[in-house]
């Protein structure tokens, strides 16, 4: 965990746009959006990949949600967010450390050729 990116805005030893934080999760922008609102949502806890959670970590996975409920209405996207996840490289997991990505603000319906996420 080290060298985790997340970890290290976790800890603050790197720099992020923190939208949201609570004793077990960060939330934050994506250095790279691909839709007009683009936060992700960490447990704190480093976490490879969902395939990797147990019982334990149940009610976190559950905060995850109200969480990203939160987010989306203090971002002004309430009306029309998606939330996903990737877990496995070929997946498209790219940050192995667990984050689920809330992605909102567009104009007109979503279609899924514009966002992969
Ligand atoms: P994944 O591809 O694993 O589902 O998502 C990882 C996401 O993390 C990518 O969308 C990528 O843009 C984002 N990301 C990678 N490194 C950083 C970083 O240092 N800061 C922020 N804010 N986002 C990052
Ligand atoms: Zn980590």
């Amino acid at each position: 965990m080290g060298d985790c990116i997340f970890c290290k805005i976790v800890k603050k030893e790197a720099p992020a746009t923190v939208e949201f934080e609570n004793d077990n999760l960060i939330a934050f922008r994506n250095i790279n959006p691909i839709a007009p609102v683009h936060v992700l949502i960490v447990p704190k806890k480093h976490i490879a990949k969902l395939s990797e959670i147990s019982e334990e970590d149940q009610s976190l996975m559950g905060e995850v949600l109200l969480i990203a409920k939160n987010i989306a209405k203090k971002l002004g996207i309430s009306e029309a967010f998606r939330v996903a996840l990737a877990n496995g490289e070929n997946a498209g997991q790219s940050v192995f450390h667990l984050h689920f990505h809330l992605t909102g603000g567009w104009k007109e319906k979503y279609t899924r050729e514009e966002d992969r996420g």
